[in-house]
């Protein structure tokens, strides 16, 4: 494993350049004397909130997945949804989108994902919407906007609310015109280190344009306060750290460059790489995609993965177990989902992080393109 040229990801490479401001946001915050809540997670709470759009406000959490429950649990709180409601959920994601419905009593109704986004296929949504159907849950995956007209007008029709898991998709543009955290009724981030713009431990928001649903999660992250020694909730503790925020507000004032550099690498990618062994992921140019994740799909994938590491190349898989099909979802493991469970099969993430220049992208396609079964 030592000669590895072309690292799939390396989170002390990732936040070198900006140890810098980093630092200072700690030392920021070590200094201040407050550490819970404050200033600190106010200015990144509106730094974020303006990123996303007009009209929306955001609550900083602990991380994505508390940010998702959070929302499921407000609209309980709220009496929107109640207990053993559906939720639409994309089959092909991340299997937090899913724990997020599970923990909160509510059942997941897993649609397939079209094979050419990879997102949730909309035409299917209306389809598998029952009278119990209460929300739409969508995932822009790998950094892919997955919205538009057939979901909103599904979800006008039958009063669903949706939930954004923006994860993975800071940034992103639908239609040119609205950004990712604005397009349904509440939004999750994740900053999870990993994430586009990642914090230096765990960190998530909740956006909306609906105060009396950001309040509600806002309580419900404080022990169900709602001010000093006043409980409307049985809350959690899912605040965001004024470390984290700290350290956010600054990186996320670099999202349009982090956004434009993984573009320029994704491009050389889809310029360079021709291979009939490999197909490429959809490739725009409206900012729909902030490439997250740049994943190819091939039936050969364990060869192709072992072929690229012998020549320095680290790629992973994002994810090889469908959440349908993994333990603890047993009751779901009988559905019928081929498409998803072919993507399990077939997905490599090439490397697209900080690590990876555009030359060090050209090179990583020249060693692709002569790949061979
Ligand atoms: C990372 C991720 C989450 C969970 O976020 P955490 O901050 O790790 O809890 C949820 N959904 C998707 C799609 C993710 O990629």
């Amino acid at each position: 494993m030592s000669d590895i040229r072309y690292k799939f990801l390396d989170l002390k490479e990732v936040n070198a350049p900006w140890a810098d401001g980093i630092n200072a946001a700690i030392r920021r915050v070590a200094e201040s004397g407050r550490y819970i809540g404050g200033e600190e997670v106010k200015r990144f709470e509106e730094a974020l909130a303006a990123s996303v759009g007009s009209g929306v406000r955001a609550v900083g959490v602990s991380n994505g997945l508390d940010a998702l429950r959070l929302i499921f649990r407000a609209y309980i709180e709220l009496g929107i949804m109640k207990p053993g409601d559906e939720v639409i959920v994309p089959a092909n994601t991340y299997i937090a989108s899913i724990l997020a419905v599970t923990d909160n009593g509510l059942k997941p109704v897993f649609v397939e994902p079209r094979l050419d986004t990879l997102n949730l296929d909309t035409a299917l949504i209306e389809h598998s919407i029952s009278p119990r159907t209460r929300a739409i849950l969508t995932v822009h995956l790998y950094g892919r906007v997955c919205y538009d007209t057939a979901m909103r007008a599904a979800a006008d029709k039958y009063n669903l609310r949706i939930v954004e898991d923006n994860a993975q998709a800071i940034g992103a543009v639908y239609n040119k015109s609205i950004v990712t955290g604005a397009l349904g009724d509440a939004a999750a981030f994740s900053f999870y280190p990993t994430k586009n713009i990642g914090a230096i431990g765990d960190a998530g928001a909740v956006t909306s344009h609906d105060p009396e649903l950001l309040s509600a999660v806002k309580a419900l992250a404080n022990y169900g306060s709602d001010y000093r020694y006043h409980n409307i909730y049985r809350g959690l503790n899912c605040r965001l750290d004024p470390i984290q925020a700290a350290v956010l507000s600054y990186k996320l004032t670099y999202l349009a460059k982090e956004c434009e550099r993984r573009h320029k690498v994704a491009e050389v990618y889809e310029r360079c790489i021709d291979n009939p062994l490999i197909t490429k992921p959809l490739y725009t140019e409206t900012g729909d995609m902030v490439w997250h994740q740049y994943v190819v799909m091939t039936p050969h994938r364990d060869e192709l993965r072992d072929y690229l590491l012998k020549r320095g190349v680290e790629t992973d898989v994002n994810y090889p177990t469908a959440p349908h099909r993994q333990p603890c979802m047993e009751e779901y493991s009988g559905l019928n989902l081929p498409i998803t469970e072919k993507i399990a099969r077939e997905v490599v993430s090439l490397p697209i992080s900080a690590c990876t220049s555009v030359d060090d992208a050209a090179e990583i396609a020249r060693i692709i393109n002569q790949f061979q079964k």
